[in-house]
């Protein structure tokens, strides 16, 4: 056969990488494969507009690799976003590697995966997401210095999760404020879906409030563990929109704000650390229909980035928190613009992030 020769329908095949839906105009994606650790990863690098595309790998056993595709490619746009609207040179990117978090990881997997990253020279700078820790970091550290998140022993900034729910639980409160005219949480029926290392935090600010707290998760053992530490109720249910609450906030994965549940969800306020909860955007306008407000999970979740960026930036943890602090008036001032614009708060958010990049790309231009 003559290998210069690509038939149509071998061309049909690119189609659904450059044509998935989630495909917005991403600069680079990277599919990496080692057959000797079983390393399967895609790095997807959306916009480098700001600065290097830093976001974090997620380790995920993901159904297929169109899965595993589809969700970098959302995740990468969202660090763009994310990075955008709260200020930092940083553009947007995001890593998945394919596999169980919890068997197939192993330092050789790691150091394969660091070398990839080491291979595009800075443009795409790793952190952890879902199924990484600080020292898988470390490990990656070994091979590449495009690695944040590493453990604050090793001159890094640590685990970032406290941080992000600290950012979420201001957003959380600005959100409040504009649904209640108040933000204050104390009494607040609230509902944490997910209390992993985020999850599990955000229950502490809440706890400590005054909110009454629910918590949900897929482990019965880690939602007795918090429960009792907490002195939260679980439930245990399959059915959690179900239940009567003010604030709903998904700390788990991503697209929980969907066709089966938009009608159900009780909820006024939405504010939780899990990206991407809008399955599509159209359901961000029908929460905006039904007067639920909706504090865009990119905006509230960027406490993680604020934490890691000062592994490069060079600032210290007061600056972090106080960077942190502010996603509160990020957050009212999204939810103002949406009222004033009629549009979602989602929509003004990725407005206001698409701004300032292209006011950086028209300076760069001049
Ligand atoms: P994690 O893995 O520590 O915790 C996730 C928890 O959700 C686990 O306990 C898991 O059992 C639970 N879970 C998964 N599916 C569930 C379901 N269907 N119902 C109930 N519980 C479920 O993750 P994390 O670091 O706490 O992050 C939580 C979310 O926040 C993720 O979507 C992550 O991408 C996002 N996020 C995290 C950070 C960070 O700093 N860690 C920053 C930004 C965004």
């Amino acid at each position: 056969m003559n290998s210069q020769i690509i038939s149509a329908k071998e061309i049909a095949k690119a189609d659904p990488v450059f044509g998935q839906l989630s495909f917005d105009n991403h600069e680079q994606i990277v599919f990496c494969n080692d057959k000797d650790t079983g390393l399967k990863a895609i790095i997807g690098i959306h916009n480098t507009v700001l600065g290097p595309a830093l976001g974090g790998t997620r380790m995920w056993n993901y159904a297929n690799e169109w899965e595993a595709l589809n969700d970098v490619l959302r995740l990468s746009r969202g660090m763009t976003f994310k990075s955008a609207i709260t200020g930092l040179n940083l553009g947007g990117g995001k890593a998945v590697i394919i596999g169980d978090a919890k068997t197939q990881k192993t330092p050789e997997l790691m150091r394969k995966f660091g070398e990839f990253v080491n291979s595009l020279g800075g443009k795409y700078i790793t952190a952890e997401d879902v199924g990484m820790s600080t020292e898988d970091m470390d490990i990656v550290r070994e091979v590449t210095p495009h690695v944040t998140g590493i453990s604050e022993s090793k001159g890094g900034s640590g685990n970032p999760s406290p941080v992000t729910a600290y950012g979420v639980f201001m957003g959380m409160k600005a959100a409040a404020k504009y649904k209640f005219g108040s933000d204050n949480l104390n009494g607040k029926a609230v509902f944490v879906q997910g209390i992993g290392n985020v999850g599990e935090a955000l229950v502490g600010y809440l706890v400590k409030e005054g909110a009454n707290v629910t918590i949900t998760d897929l482990s019965e053992e880690r939602m007795d563990q918090v429960s009792r530490s907490y002195g939260v109720s679980s439930y245990k249910g399959n059915d959690i929109f179900s239940q009567t609450m003010d604030i709903y906030a998904p700390c788990a994965l991503g697209a929980t704000i969907n066709d089966d549940t938009i009608n159900k969800i009780k909820a006024q306020v939405i504010a939780g650390a899990a990206n991407n909860q809008l399955a599509e955007d159209r359901h961000g306008v029908l929460l905006q229909e039904k007067g639920i407000v909706y504090a865009p999970d990119f905006v509230i979740n960027a406490g993680g980035i604020i934490n890691v960026y000062a592994e490069l930036e060079k600032y210290d943890k007061q600056e972090i928190m106080r960077r942190t602090e502010n996603i509160y008036n990020t957050t009212l001032e999204i939810l103002e613009r949406a009222a004033a614009n009629g549009v979602t708060p989602n929509v003004a958010a990725v407005n206001t992030a698409k701004e300032r990049i292209a006011k950086r790309k028209s300076e760069q231009a001049n």
